[in-house]
């Protein structure tokens, strides 16, 4: 029986896939490309990524771009957090490596934002490091092959996988051996469906031989999911329409969105209108209500959102709030969470009227 590594590299070199970061083992395409596929498929990842390395080429041009314009060009992404720690974590490369991408596992992993398992992906394929890289993908062929039902959301699972994984790994070539078996989960082992028929491994694959396929990886925890409600005011006075900037340390941090009132329950157009935070932003101020939308869902990995946008008209142009106040035009230059982004672009093909 030839080694597993040797079985995969056979694999990987007649199935790869043609990708940009893959062009040039640079530590800071692979990085920014390792990111961006945690939230993403590829196909839809490969967009952003050029866009990203196209406005952001290297190290240096990521640390000096202001952050408004950094989560601009991640907007839609969803988990800004990860464009705010990439931002933080490449000044950090200039501040602390003279702007050069450090070469050791331990100084990748202290950069801001970067796991040990993206620090595995980039020290194994930009420097040729012996890390195994362990992701969602490879916890799956390896439970899959080796038939192993320990949790890998449990301590005990991700220390199992993550020693069996260095195991497996090829010291002579570890990038080659990461890239292949996470290429290998994302093609042919993939989470439904995989193409057993046609599996370099299928004698050797435990789940296959068992028929528990389908029940592997194995999970402990169910997540649960939180219903938030959230009324947006679409607010016009004059030319002008409001902004506010979210600060709190909550979802789409530092991203600008319309002024929020979250609710704890769904409301009804008049619960709405006589909302003790409703009453009291407009209070004194002569306003006509435009629209109310019927609900609109919106889900994110651990929350549902239940939206409903409020359009408002002030008659009072000497009214003042305390919000951005900006052009219907001038939306787009900031970034602001896709639910608004959509909102905007259904509601009025890109602009507001
Ligand atoms: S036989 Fe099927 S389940 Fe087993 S590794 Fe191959 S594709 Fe995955």
């Amino acid at each position: 029986m030839p080694k597993f590594h040797k079985i995969l590299t056979v694999w990987y070199q007649q199935n790869a896939r043609d990708l940009p970061w893959r062009a040039k083992n640079d530590p800071y395409f692979v990085w920014v490309s390792e990111i961006i596929l945690q939230q993403t498929r590829v196909d839809q990842g490969t967009a952003y990524f050029l866009r990203f390395v196209e406005r952001f080429p290297d190290v240096k041009s990521l640390a000096s771009a202001p952050e408004n314009e950094v989560l601009k060009v991640w907007q839609g992404l969803g988990y800004y957090s990860r464009a705010r720690n990439m931002h933080a974590a490449a000044r950090q490369i200039m501040n602390e490596f003279n702007g050069l991408f450090p070469d050791t596992y331990i100084n990748i992993v202290h950069l801001k934002g970067i796991g040990s398992y993206t620090a595995a992906a980039i020290a194994s394929i930009a420097f040729g490091l012996p890390y195994a890289a362990i992701d969602g993908n490879v916890y799956r062929v390896l439970s899959r092959v080796f038939g192993i039902v320990t949790p890998i959301d449990s301590s005990k699972g991700k220390k199992e996988f993550s020693v069996l994984a260095n195991q497996l790994l090829d010291l002579q070539n570890p990038a080659i051996f990461n890239v292949a078996l996470m290429e290998f989960g994302a093609l042919q082992c993939t989470p439904r469906n995989p193409d057993c028929s046609r599996c370099p491994f299928q004698d050797q694959c435990l789940a296959f031989a068992h028929n528990e396929i389908a029940k592997l990886p194995a999970k402990s925890k169910q997540t649960s999911v939180k219903n938030r409600f959230f009324n947006y005011l679409l607010i016009r006075q004059s030319k002008f329409i409001y902004l506010e900037k979210r600060l709190e340390n909550d979802i789409w941090r530092n991203l600008y969105q319309f002024p929020l009132i979250e609710s704890p329950k769904a409301l009804t157009n008049v619960e709405i209108l006589t909302n003790e935070e409703f009453r009291s932003i407009f209070k004194g101020i002569k306003i006509v209500i435009d629209s109310i939308t019927p609900e609109i869902i919106h889900v994110l990995t651990h929350q549902k959102l239940h939206v409903r946008f409020i359009e408002i008209t002030i008659l009072n142009p000497e009214t003042s709030f305390p919000w951005i106040r900006v052009l219907p035009d001038d939306v787009h230059e900031y970034p602001v969470p896709k639910l608004i982004d959509n909102f905007l672009l259904g509601n009025t093909g890109n602009k507001l009227p």
